[in-house]
């Protein structure tokens, strides 16, 4: 259906009033309730200026504020735009600037680098919300420098309506999102979302996890009608209740763990960051349903103690996303949760949030190791690495050859903001999106993704992929953690390294022979360097670049 994002929250209001969509710090938020307090805020924007085309960054971690503002923006016509709330001051003023943001929502605690960025963008207006009880103390925070601009978040929507304004979006068209992508292999670049592209792969992920078929309920808001039956479904993927812990203000928390359940009228139990031990027994606690989040989340999962005495058997779907899921952690999650699916799903900021995923449905064959087949719309197929230019006629490469994975379906983005050079570079005239990531498609249209090419290393002229020795590095049983890069050498180009946290005794020497018996000469590991931790982002990617500054 052709409608704006809101449609999702007006839907999710009229069908599940009552129902809690949002826990968070022992408060409830009920779907209706959420629907006044954004319809109040998006007024609140307007009256204040903010409307159609403008830009409002939202610089929050997880909080109950979060989709309150999220909605309220849309509502309001205007443009979200998500900020990891750790950015360093330097690169938090890039993005607003760069984005053009004439507002900012954030936390008083964690409010210091938007002063420290301010007057190097086009923001007239900070809107903050308090960590504690009763309004955030605007005037003083960070040493007055939101004297001018600041204003409470309960403020914002006070004395307003609880209606919906009433606002023109051309849905083809507006910017719902300017998302900004992970900077995992470089400087981050605002992908740009309309309101149909993020409604649509929503739509797409919510009808591939139950079989249903999307509608309108005659009001404006959106539905999921005739959903698959209990026996082909039995898992409802984005249901039920979720703990979350995936940010919201990247691709896959924003659609996958903040549209997704509002959509589906599940309740998401919101932890800011990861407590492993309260995570846990929220889970328990809640009965939660759904698991899902990066595949660094599973593993600081099952390695605490209390993993294995807390009753964790409500959970029906384990979902991973945004980082590659070693077969060997995928076998542990079956074994440990062995009245669940585990489904992967494959992603990035320039597709919405997914392109691909295993099948939930019974009759569907989940091959382990791929992230699955297209989702409904959408395309894939794989070219020569170095292919000039990607476009329809372009060949697909036989099934089973490695080479660059190519999207396209309507989840696509328009383009990066600011970058017709960059833009141009990975989006081809017919719609072909080239991901960046080196991939093998099988003869059933099963997605494999064997690495970045970015993360290719080149070894005396051959391609070595780390992940595949990552994968290796995994089945040991020393080995908690793994990341595999190049140091650069003078003769050989770079040398295959490991970075490895151990969970148990081994030597570096032991460790190498494991690996290189298992591999053709020229992809063998030169050195191993035992490290207490992997750097990861926000998003739960393991940071390469700073692996190798390190080297
Ligand atoms: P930047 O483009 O700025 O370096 P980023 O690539 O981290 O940032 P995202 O859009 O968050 O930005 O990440 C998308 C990438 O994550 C994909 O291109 C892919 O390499 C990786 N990825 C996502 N899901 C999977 C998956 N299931 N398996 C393997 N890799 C995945």
């Amino acid at each position: 259906p052709d409608v704006p994002v809101g449609a999702i929250l007006a839907g999710a209001a009229r069908r599940w009033g009552d129902r809690t969509a949002f826990h968070y710090a022992g408060r409830d938020l009920s779907f209706a309730e959420l629907a006044r307090q954004a319809a109040r805020f998006a007024h609140g924007l307007r009256a204040r200026g903010v409307g159609r085309g403008d830009v409002v960054a939202l610089h929050l971690p997880n909080i109950i504020q979060f989709p309150v503002a999220y909605y309220g923006t849309l509502l309001a016509g205007a443009t979200f735009s998500p900020c990891n709330p750790l950015l360093p001051p330097d690169d938090l003023a890039f993005q607003l600037a760069d984005c053009g943001a004439v507002a900012v929502v954030t936390l008083d605690f964690v409010a210091a680098p938007v002063a420290q960025a301010l007057d190097r963008t086009k923001v007239r207006t900070v809107i903050i919300a308090p960590l504690g009880e009763g309004p955030a103390d605007v005037t003083g925070l960070c040493d007055g420098a939101f004297a001018e601009c600041g204003v409470d978040f309960a403020a914002v929507g006070e004395g307003q309506p609880d209606t919906f304004p009433e606002v023109e979006i051309d849905t083809g068209a507006d910017l719902a999102h300017i998302a900004y992508t992970g900077g995992t292999t470089g400087r981050s670049k605002g992908v740009m979302i309309t309101h149909r592209k993020v409604v649509t792969n929503a739509l797409q992920y919510a009808c591939w996890g139950s079989g249903s078929v999307p509608a309108l309920d005659g009001e404006g808001g959106l539905t999921l009608d005739q959903v698959g039956s209990e026996e082909e479904y039995p898992v409802r993927l984005g249901t039920g209740v979720i703990v979350n812990v995936a940010p919201w203000f990247h691709a896959m928390g924003t659609i996958g763990y903040l549209n997704m359940p509002v959509m589906q009228g599940a309740t998401v139990v919101v932890h800011p960051r990861l407590d492993v031990p309260a995570f846990l027994a929220d889970m328990e606690k809640f009965r939660a349903t759904t698991l899902g989040g990066a595949p660094a989340l599973f593993s600081a999962l099952m390695a605490d103690p209390s993993f294995e005495t807390r009753d964790l058997s409500s959970v029906r779907a384990v979902s991973s996303g945004a980082a590659p899921l070693a077969v060997e952690m995928l076998h542990k999650l079956n074994e440990k949760f062995p009245d669940a699916t585990v489904v992967e799903a494959y992603g990035l900021s320039e597709v919405t949030m997914g392109a691909t995923a295993n099948p939930p449905h019974r009759s569907g064959e989940r091959r382990l190791g791929t992230v699955g087949v297209p989702v409904f719309d959408t395309q894939v197929k794989v070219v020569a690495a170095d292919a000039e230019q990607v476009d329809d006629s372009t060949p697909a490469l036989p099934a089973g050859a490695e080479g660059e994975v190519c999207v396209k379906g309507p989840q696509v983005m328009v383009g990066y903001l600011n970058r017709p050079e960059e833009t141009a570079a990975v989006l081809g005239e017919d719609g072909w999106l080239r991901t960046g990531d080196i991939g093998v498609v099988d003869e059933d249209g099963f997605v494999s993704i064997v690495d970045r090419k970015k993360d290719m290393l080149i070894y005396n002229g051959y391609n070595v992929y780390p992940r595949e020795l990552e994968e290796i590095l995994f089945t040991h049983p020393a080995v908690a953690q793994a990341a595999v890069v190049g140091r650069p050498d003078p003769r050989a180009g770079e040398l295959p390294t490991a970075f490895v946290v151990k969970s148990g005794e081994v030597t570096a020497e032991e460790l190498m022979a494991y690996v290189n018996e298992k591999v053709v000469p020229y992809k063998k590991l030169r050195e191993i360097v035992f490290t207490d931790e992997i750097p990861v982002s926000a998003a739960g990617k393991v940071l390469k670049r700073e692996l190798r500054e390190r080297l």
